[in-house]
């Protein structure tokens, strides 16, 4: 077995989950360069040691995190690593078993753990830090953080289990973090939380996102600024002003709505109903008729009859979102839904899933091809084969639809704004070319 001194040892982060997760890989990373360790993340090759970052939220997350941990202790016990570290939601959330049912990982960790982590790693927390991370973003757009936890009790969830209570940033505090990201170059900045919209509700006793947006869109280099996870109970429509008045705002928003069935919706303790999330969509639509609605949804609820999923695919056949993703029902422990029964199978589940997908991809199709002959502002963040990769202020990075440029016949500068004009268009896809002035 090789064995180097602690400060020369390779440590790998490997993330999986969220852009959440990936954030708090971002700290960790951050902590460990600030304590001259040697860090890389999702790079096996010279590692000494690797620390897991897990996603705990549903089924499929959960079994892909306990492969990826035997993943690793496979390698430890061939002799090509030295530790393994877990952290992370599923470690937060099943320590106990894990450590019964996996004991040869050297330490498992919580998600509010971090010096205790750092300290197994030979590092010391650095209160100074705070806000300051390695970004594992292409370096003109990075994820911020706005809060951390969530207050609601929707039926299916368990991130209030593992992520506690909602904790909000300070205004000044991510306005900070915000200018560094701007001053190391990022010109997009993607606003997260596990809800959003709930910010500053606990530390100023009101929503203040809208308040936070015209601070941010202040910030010199920032170019665009997103956002993901919102909610519809109690959507701040002061938000809307913003984004219609401010032109750094992304005309985009991602929110989860997870089904449109009013019983169903109650059931998983959603907070609105059919009527509410039709005349919020309504609302967004008024305020910004271009705006990209990206949500998601799940089928296969417990008591999610025939007659209730045809009433969901009818609806997202008429609502045309922009961009959707769809989840199978996943009976989660600890959850309120857990006393439910299950009611469809999984094989129906994925059925179901299929179907969404399918009425979805012939709606994104047909929205992709009102695109062809128009021309938008795009930022590209990387080169794949023989195409440039990029994205418009509809499209956020890894989720939704793409600008693919032929590098044979056009020189892009990966990060800098261009305007393309598009060609041609596939379901998830459009090909376009640079338009000189
Ligand atoms: S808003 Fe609902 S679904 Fe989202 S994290 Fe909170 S409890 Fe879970």
């Amino acid at each position: 077995m090789r064995t180097k001194s602690s400060d020369k040892k390779n440590i790998n982060v490997v993330t999986l989950g969220c852009s959440k997760n990936l954030y708090d890989s971002e700290v960790l990373m951050g902590q460990l360069k600030a304590n001259k360790k040697n860090v890389v993340h999702q790079e096996d090759g010279e590692a000494d040691i690797v620390v897991i970052n897990t996603c705990g939220f549903i089924g499929d997350a959960k079994e892909e995190s306990i492969d990826t941990i035997l993943h690793y202790i496979d390698q430890k016990e061939a002799g090509l690593l030295e530790k393994v570290f877990v952290t992370g939601c599923l470690s937060e959330r099943y320590k106990p078993d894990l450590e019964k049912e996996i004991p040869n990982v050297d330490q498992y960790f919580g998600t509010h753990d971090l010096p205790n982590l750092l300290k197994v790693l030979g590092a010391d927390y650095k209160k100074e830090l705070v806000g300051e991370r390695l970004t594992t973003t292409p370096k003109h757009y990075a994820y911020l953080k706005i809060s951390e936890g969530c207050d609601r009790s929707c039926s299916f969830c368990a991130i209030p289990l593992i992520r506690g209570k909602n904790v909000s940033q300070p205004i000044e505090k991510l306005v900070l973090e915000a200018k560094k990201l701007a001053a190391d170059g990022v010109k997009e900045l993607i606003l997260i939380a596990q809800d959003l919209t709930y910010y500053g509700l606990d530390i100023y006793g009101k929503r203040r996102l809208a308040d936070l947006l015209k601070e941010l869109v202040k910030i010199e280099g920032i170019e665009w600024i997103r956002l993901h996870y919102a909610y519809p109970t109690g959507f701040p429509l002061d938000v809307l002003a913003v984004m219609q008045t401010e032109k750094k705002m992304c005309n985009y928003l991602d929110i989860p709505l997870q089904h449109i069935n009013s019983n169903i919706l109650k059931s998983m303790r959603r907070g609105h109903n059919r009527a509410v999330t039709e005349k919020l969509l309504t609302d967004f639509r008024a305020a910004i008729p271009d705006m990209a609605i990206r949500t998601t949804l799940i089928v296969g609820y417990p008591g999610e009859t025939q007659e209730k999923f045809d009433e969901l695919k009818d609806w997202v056949q008429k609502s045309k979102f922009d961009r959707l993703g769809v989840f199978a029902y996943s009976h989660e422990e600890d959850t309120h839904a857990e006393k439910l029964e299950d009611t469809v199978s999984d094989k129906e589940k994925q059925n179901r899933v299929a179907q969404i997908m399918e009425i979805q991809s012939a709606i994104s199709l047909e929205l992709n091809q009102q695109k062809v002959g128009k021309v938008f502002q795009c930022i590209f963040d990387r080169q794949e084969g023989d195409y440039y990769i990029g994205r418009t202020q509809y499209d956020s990075p890894d989720v939704d639809n793409e600008i693919l440029v032929n590098a044979a016949n056009h020189f892009i500068n990966l990060g800098k704004f261009i305007n393309i004009e598009i060609t041609e268009a596939t379901e998830f896809d459009l090909f376009g070319v640079p338009v000189t002035a």
